[in-house]
């Protein structure tokens, strides 16, 4: 344990015995050692007890932000990118730590802050009212640093248990949302965004156009190259696809050499140019497949409706549907599109 800590007061810690020492220190190593730096909010308006946590937490490994007064420390704790870890004394000015503790509490956040209080109180009813306010744990003083160490720890346990659990969820929101293969959002998501986009541009009275794109002739890849070829193909498609759209605009695997593109604010001109950037990115230069290259092109089809024509989606997906049977039939390698006025699809030409 750290010399300075030895003297004491009412306010200051206990210092471990030396036993106490050497179990704490093995127990807490690997959190101070292992991992990186966790970012600690102390609120302590007492100067000599908060300079005694410096010293100490400091030593333990901990990158701290040390405030004076509970209105600082809300401030902190409720603003972007908050403490994960917060050490709070239950009596100060501003607001005090139970306040502290039911304002963080009031609306689910996350990432999760665990607090811990510290207090001169030890009556049950007051510990409870602590606990019930939204506090994951307390202390009383006077500290005793083994135990401040040890419910650090535990802090730091929970939070990185969080943090597994965020990850993970976020791994399956991944997976359930996109495409295994090519990394695209699947059928599913992309359908929803054309729901909800198709919502907003009623509401706001803007254009929006769906294209549909089949990469022709796909079958034969895999019949001719096996399918790793055909994956590989899938996958460069999708990278191709993706880096010749707008930041705002969305991409999905359709089906399984179909995909859907959903373009906000887009009227029949701009569609009809973007389509043609993703045909000439694809056609241009040839994908590297296992064993050689080969030569893919795809054909579009193109529905668009204006700020006054709303469509639901799936007439929208019918008219892009037809106008890409229209490709297709007119030679493959090229942009049709469906007119929503005469409902004709027109192939253009390559
Ligand atoms: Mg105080």
């Amino acid at each position: 344990m750290v010399g300075f800590i030895r003297p004491i007061s009412a306010l200051s810690m206990t210092p471990a015995t030396a036993a106490e020492s050497d179990s704490i220190d093995k127990l807490a190593a690997a959190v101070s050692s292992a991992a990186a730096p966790l970012k600690l909010l102390v609120a302590e308006d007492n100067p000599v007890f908060q300079m005694l946590l410096r010293g100490i937490l400091a030593h333990w490994g901990y990158e701290l932000i040390i405030v004076q007064d509970g209105s600082e420390a809300w401030k902190i704790l409720d603003g972007p990118d908050p403490p994960r870890l917060a050490l709070l004394d239950w009596m100060m000015p501003g607001l005090d730590g139970v306040e502290i503790c039911r304002r963080l509490r009031a609306t689910p956040r996350e990432p999760y802050t665990y607090v811990v209080l510290l207090t001169a109180r030890t009556e049950p009813h007051d510990l409870i009212e602590g606990m019930d306010a939204g506090a994951d744990d307390y202390l009383t003083k006077p500290l005793k640093s083994h135990e401040l160490r040890v419910r650090l720890r535990a802090g730091r346990r929970i939070i990185e248990l969080q943090e597994q659990l965020l990850h993970a969820r976020e791994a399956l929101r991944e997976q359930a949302t996109h495409d295994g293969l090519t990394g695209l959002l699947n059928r599913a998501s992309i359908l929803e965004i054309l729901e909800n986009e198709l919502a907003r541009s009623r509401r706001e009275a803007r254009s929006l156009a769906l294209l549909m794109l089949d990469l022709d002739h796909f079958k034969e890849v895999n019949d001719t190259r096996g399918h790793q070829s055909g994956d590989a193909v899938l996958r460069e498609a999708a990278q191709r696809m993706k880096s010749s759209i707008r930041r705002y605009d969305s991409l999905g695997r359709y089906g399984g050499e179909e995909f859907l593109f959903v373009l906000p604010g887009c009227a029949l001109g701009e569609a009809t140019c973007e389509a043609e950037r993703v045909r000439t990115a694809l056609g241009t230069a040839p994908f590297q497949v296992p064993g050689g290259q080969v030569r893919v092109t795809c054909s579009i089809g193109l529905a668009s409706c204006g700020p006054h024509d709303p469509q639901d989606s799936g007439a929208l997906l019918r008219r892009a549907d037809s106008a890409l049977y229209v490709a297709k039939n007119s030679g493959r390698n090229r942009l049709a599109w469906d007119c929503a006025d005469s409902a004709v699809a027109i192939a253009c030409p390559t």
